[in-house]
């Protein structure tokens, strides 16, 4: 039996790289998406056309609701979980923080952290030993914002991440006993669309120079920390943090 991956935020960016690297180390997987249903099927095309197994399920992760479904799609389709990527995210144009209003906030803070809370939740319950389940591994997409705090750009985004990083701490040693081990990967500059989404698609190039290795990063490299994460060569991981950001 193939082990099975749900990967939110998959119609894209790092969750479609992880969803590539994945299907070729035989993956089972299940891919949400927000919006883009078009870019997300044509990814699952590309997955079975290579032989592989993938479904998408639109499903916004902001939503109990959403989550709910997208979890009942799971128990259908596949009846287990072997790995849940919490990836699904987004931050909104540059800004300083005093020009930021309360809306702003509440959906940079729902779809970072309360979306990863309800997919944990919903994982947990499934993975967990001590209710039957076999166990399993969660892998958190963090940021390297959490340590950076990102000012004059979105402290609302960093301080959502810096969320993740804490959920993540705290999980990993409260799921140890059931079987579950949870870990992050915080990217540094990636090149997806998230830079545009912030107002500056040139982000990347305009930083590259602050970063040690002096270029942005590829959603391919973060893709083989997050498949290390989810894997059993990480068994003895768990509440740790891997950057993958260039030495920035
Ligand atoms: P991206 O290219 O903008 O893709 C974002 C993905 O998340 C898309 O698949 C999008 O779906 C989905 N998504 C957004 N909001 C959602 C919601 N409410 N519910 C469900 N899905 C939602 O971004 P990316 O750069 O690949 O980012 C992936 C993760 O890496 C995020 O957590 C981001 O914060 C983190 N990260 C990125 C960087 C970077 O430099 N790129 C650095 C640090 C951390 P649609 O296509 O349907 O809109």
């Amino acid at each position: 039996m193939n082990r099975v991956m749900l990967i939110t935020g998959a119609s894209r960016g790092i969750g479609a790289a992880t969803a590539r690297l994945a299907a070729r180390q035989g993956y089972d997987l299940l891919l949400s998406y927000r919006q883009q249903a078009a870019t997300a099927e044509a990814l699952v095309a590309e997955i079975v056309a290579a032989g592989g197994n993938a479904h998408a399920v639109q499903a916004d992760v902001d939503s109990e609701a959403d989550v709910l479904r997208l979890f009942a799609e799971l128990d259908a389709r596949y009846g287990r979980l072997d790995a849940l990527v919490n990836n699904a995210g987004m931050l909104e144009r540059q800004m300083r923080l005093e020009q930021m209003d309360v809306a702003r906030w509440q959906r940079v803070l729902n779809t970072n952290v309360i979306g990863t809370f309800l997919c944990c939740r919903e994982a947990i319950g499934r993975m967990s030993s001590r209710r039957g389940g076999h166990g399993g591994a969660i892998v958190n997409v963090s940021s390297m914002a959490a340590r950076l705090g990102s000012p004059g750009e979105y402290i609302d985004y960093a301080a959502a991440k810096g969320a993740v990083d804490s959920l993540t701490l705290g999980l990993a040693r409260e799921v140890a006993g059931d079987g579950i081990r949870v870990n992050a990967i915080r990217p540094g500059l990636i090149d997806t669309d998230i830079h545009a989404a912030g107002g500056e698609p040139g982000r990347i190039e305009r930083l590259k120079g602050s970063v040690p290795l002096q270029r942005g990063g590829t959603p391919d490299e973060v893709a083989e920390a997050i498949l290390w994460l989810a894997s059993e060569q990480s068994s003895y991981c768990t509440g740790t943090f891997i950057d993958v950001s260039g030495g920035r």
